[in-house]
This record gives C-alpha cells, structure tokens and sequence, in this order.
C-alpha cells in the first residue's frame, strides 16, 4: 500500500520535472525571457498540449517562426499583475473613490441649500402676509422678517465657504485625474508614450481617415549589453534612443511599445518619407559613441532594427502592427542595424 503510494509520488515528481524541462526549453527556443506572464504561457500551452492555445500557436510557429512577446499577450494568458501595475489600480481606485464622494458631496450641498432657500422663501411669505394683514404698525412680523433675513444670510455665508472648499478639492482632484491619466499613458523610464497612447492615437487618426504607417523598432542584441554592462546602464541606452527617435521624428507619435522596442506612428507623410526620417534615426543611433558615464569607458556599437508598414483603410492596429513585426523579424534575420519597409501594393 504505502509502495504504490511512493511510486505514485515518485511519478508525480517525475511528470512535473520533465514539465518544468519543456517549459524552460521552450523559452529558450523561442528566445523568451523566463519572467511570470511567459512562463504561465508556456505552462498553459504545454501542460495541455492539445488545446486551443497550442493549436494557434502551432498555427503561428509552423515554418519555424519564433514567437513574439506580442503573439503571446494577443494569444493571451491570464497572469497576475505586477506590483507596479496592482499600486496604479488601487491608486485609481481611491481616485474614483473620491471623485464618487465629490459628487455625491456637491449634491447633498446643493440639495440642503434648495432645502433652505424654500423654507427661507416660505417664511418670508408668512412674515409678509402678517404685515399686510395687521392693523397696528406691523412691528413684529418687521422684526420676523430681520430675524429670517439675518440667519439666511448667516446660512448663504457658510454655504459660500463650504461651496468654495469644495470647488478647491474639485480642481485638485480633477487635476490628481488628469495626471494619472497621463502616467496611465506614458512609459515612466523615456518619459515617452507607452503602447496604450499609441492604440489611441492610432484609433483616432483611423477615425478621421488620416494616412498612417507604423515602425516598429526593436535593439539589436540588447541582453547582451544588459549582460555586459547590467541592468542600469541597459535603461540609459534605452533613454538614449528614445531621446535620438523623438528628436529624429518630431512631429509623429514615438512610444515605447515595451522592453527594448519603440513604434513610431508616422501620420501624413508617405511611406517613402517615413521610410527616410527614420533610416536617419537608425543611422544617428548607430553611429553614436556611447560610453559607460562613470569610467569614460566605450560601450560599442548600439544599433536598433526596424520594420514599416502602411495602413491600409480600415486596418487596426494590430494588423498593421503585425505586418510592421514581420517586417522587423525579417531584418533581424538580414543581419540587423537595418530597416525593412513593405512594398507598396502593385496593380495587376
Ligand atoms: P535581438 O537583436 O534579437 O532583438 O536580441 P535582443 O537581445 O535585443 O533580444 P531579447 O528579446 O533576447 O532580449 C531583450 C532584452 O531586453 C531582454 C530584457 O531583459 C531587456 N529589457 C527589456 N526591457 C528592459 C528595460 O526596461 N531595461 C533594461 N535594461 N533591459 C530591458
Ligand atoms: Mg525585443
Ligand atoms: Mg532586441
């Protein structure tokens, strides 16, 4: 009894470690890093081999093509947010909170303040009725009347103040909105754009029919100066081509997609233009002279590769986005440091 009960075990043990193995080969064979969202990828791809997931991304792989980190966030997988990501919700969640209590705040104010005004209205006419309907002086309803008057306006006095706190706490909190609606748009290293301001800008220019193309650009070997250099001198490089790229393309929309790649959204200029301003972009980051800031020491050559794509009318963001990516794959392959742009559709 307790012998099956071991080699039971025995195989649970076993079947998981060979699931571990296949998890971690598959990252590495598609070049993944082993963070938490890929690895619950990988996990729900391999632990259940013949289900719907495995069957897009077979689709996907077939022909050797390595998946992308965004064919896993389109393929989708549920995983849990990052610290960083869980303070922004709750920090928007107190927000919303506050901004609730605002209104219901303003609407008790405004109601108590009718409630008093009708009550200030009625007396009022009370008095009034008094004073024409009395023989002598009227004296008394007079001296009413002064009574109601003075405390409604003590009353409108006290309103004023706690009306004019409120509108205070209205425009701070409507300016603590407006920047967190920023930072939900805005990639907190380069200070540029992130991927949500790009699908809306996206679907904006969509909206009005405007002629867009789409760069994706990707650093070329960046683990390796990660690897060589570490982690922070990785982000200065990154600073560094974000600030060459929105230099390069003032006027269109440059965001940081994610990592270590940057899409430009070129709007109102044909390809052929998109194609030239951002080969210079890619000409100005590689011939840069990067050196380490504390030793003076060279970096070597940093270079970045690209694809472009045009819209066409009605196209999404995704679609263009991956037509872009595979443009992009394809000039890693050629060699990287280089841009591939789609051909234009021919007739016939
Ligand atoms: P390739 O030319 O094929 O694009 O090679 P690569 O090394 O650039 O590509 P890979 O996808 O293997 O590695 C990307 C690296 O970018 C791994 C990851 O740690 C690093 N990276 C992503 N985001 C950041 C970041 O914010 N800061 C730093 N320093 N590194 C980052
Ligand atoms: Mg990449
Ligand atoms: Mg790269």
């Amino acid at each position: 009894m307790a012998g099956a009960k071991a080699v039971r075990a025995a195989e649970t043990s076993d079947s998981s470690r060979r699931l571990y193995e296949r998890i971690g080969d598959f990252l590495v064979d598609q070049r993944l890093d082993a963070d938490p969202g890929n690895y619950a990828f990988a996990y729900h791809l391999l632990a259940n081999p013949d289900g719907p997931l495995a069957r897009a991304v077979y689709a996907l792989t077939d022909g050797g093509v390595r998946l992308t980190q965004r064919d896993i966030e389109t393929l989708g997988c549920e995983i849990q947010p990052s610290p960083a990501n869980q303070a922004a919700k709750e920090r928007n969640e107190g927000l919303a909170a506050r901004t609730q209590m605002q209104v219901e705040g303003f609407q008790d104010m405004v109601t108590a303040m009718r409630a008093e005004t009708e009550g200030f209205g009625r007396d009022l006419a009370a008095s009034a009725e008094a004073i024409s309907r009395s023989n002598d002086s009227g004296a008394p309803a007079i001296d009413e009347v002064a009574r109601l008057t003075t405390a409604m306006l003590d009353r409108v006095r006290s309103a004023e103040s706690r009306l004019e706190s409120a509108t205070r706490e209205a425009s701070d909190l409507r300016r603590e909105l407006e920047e967190a609606r920023d930072n939900a748009r805005r990639d907190p290293l380069t200070d540029l754009p992130n991927r949500r301001a790009l699908e809306e800008a996206y679907a904006a220019q969509a909206e009005v029919g405007e002629t867009v193309c789409l760069a994706v650009c990707d650093v070329d070997h960046f683990k390796s100066v990660n690897d060589r250099f570490g982690h922070a001198v990785g982000d200065r490089v990154l600073k560094a081509i974000a600030e060459a790229l929105s230099q390069t393309c003032a006027g269109h929309l440059v965001t940081r997609y994610g990592g270590e790649e940057f899409a430009v959204l070129f709007t109102g200029v044909d390809i052929e233009s998109a194609r030239a301003t951002l080969d210079t972009a890619r000409i100005r980051v590689a011939t840069k002279r990067y050196k380490l800031r504390e030793s003076d020491a060279p970096l070597g050559e940093i270079t970045f590769s690209a694809g472009l794509a045009g819209a066409n009318p009605g196209d999404g963001l995704s679609t263009v986005f991956h037509r872009a990516d595979r443009l992009l794959y394809s000039a890693k392959t050629a060699g990287r440091n280089r841009l591939h742009v789609e051909c234009p559709e021919t007739d016939g």
